[in-house]
């Protein structure tokens, strides 16, 4: 067995251990292997062990990797999980299944257009900037209610739920039960929330999808 595919079995071990421990049930929680900079020979094995959704960061990268891998495994489920352009919108509604970093209204015009002319929609999340870093995508906890408000009603788009990056050097567990509170008050039930370090605590505190990247693939050059 590859080293990969014994990081992914293991990781899977480590989300249902942990899902149980906080008395929730290990299909609760959906990993989401992040694939972003790893090439396809890498990802082919996980696929082969029945890894089903993955995440990637970039429209580019995910348009030359994804189409073939979906050929011979069209079960595979692709969430764009990177900053996204509004001029990308098209792109990404044709290549993902999930969009989890729509964060402004000029993307979420330009996805809605897309959606209509595409005639199928992605499931949507709301990225939310728990940590207000200016550097990083995500609309401001206290934008959060509007955003979503204004997606449903002038867009006519369904949100799904929320994903947030805490900031790289705060306990995290704070970011995540803001996210638990603020997709609570909106009546959303997906929480994206969780990376390689801190999946377990996500968990703890509700997330449905964890996403892990280096446990999984090894660190990124
Ligand atoms: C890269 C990335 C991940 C995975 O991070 P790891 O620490 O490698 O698990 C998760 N979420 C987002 C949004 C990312 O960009």
């Amino acid at each position: 067995m590859s080293d990969v595919v014994a990081r992914l079995q293991e990781t899977r071990t480590a989300i249902a251990r942990a899902a149980r421990d906080f008395g929730r049930k290990p299909e609760s929680v959906t990993l989401v292997a992040v694939s972003k900079t790893k090439p396809v020979e890498m990802i082919v094995p996980v696929l082969g062990a029945g890894q089903i959704d993955f995440g990637e960061n970039y429209v580019q990268e995910a348009k030359e990797k994804w189409p073939a891998l979906r050929e011979r495994f069209p079960q595979a489920r692709v969430h764009m999980i990177g900053p996204l352009q509004s001029n990308k919108a098209r792109d990404a509604v044709a290549l993902f299944d999930v969009i989890q970093s729509l964060d402004r209204e000029s993307l979420a015009k330009e996805l809605a257009r897309e959606i209509e002319r595409a005639g199928k929609a992605p499931l949507l999340i709301v990225q939310v900037n728990t940590g207000a870093e200016p550097q990083k995508g995500g609309v401001l906890p206290g934008e959060a209610d509007a955003f979503l408000e204004l997606c449903r009603s002038r867009y006519g788009l369904t949100i799904a739920g929320l994903m947030c990056i805490p900031p790289a050097d705060d306990p995290p567990s704070p970011h995540f039960a803001l996210l638990g509170k603020i997709a609570e008050r909106n009546g959303l039930k997906t929480l994206s929330m969780g990376m390689s370090a801190d999946y377990e605590a996500a968990i703890q505190l509700g997330a449905t999808h964890v996403r892990v990247g280096s446990a999984i693939f090894g660190a990124r050059g």
